[in-house]
């Protein structure tokens, strides 16, 4: 799955929506966040994020936000 980071937070930019094939972001308080068991691990979102905002699972990076686009995903709405 794909992981959406703190360079998201405030940001205005929508394109990761736009392009994901399984509408799989969620709104979160401050930030969007990706539904790790809806994502297809596409990987079309990445270079898309003008705030370089998501990382694959894989990248150390991206550990720390896991458990927070877990939550946000299942409390949020879909975006
Ligand atoms: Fe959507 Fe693909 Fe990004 Fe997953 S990797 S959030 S399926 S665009």
């Amino acid at each position: 799955t794909y992981v959406v980071l703190e360079n998201c937070i405030k940001c205005k930019y929508m394109d990761c929506v736009e392009v994901c094939p399984v509408d799989c972001f969620y709104e979160g308080e401050n930030m969007l966040v990706i539904h790790p068991d809806e994502c297809i691990d596409c990987g079309v979102c990445e270079p898309e994020c003008p705030a370089e905002a998501i990382l694959p699972d894989t990248d150390p990076a991206s550990e720390a936000w896991m458990d927070l686009n877990q939550k946000y995903a299942e409390i949020w709405p879909n975006i």
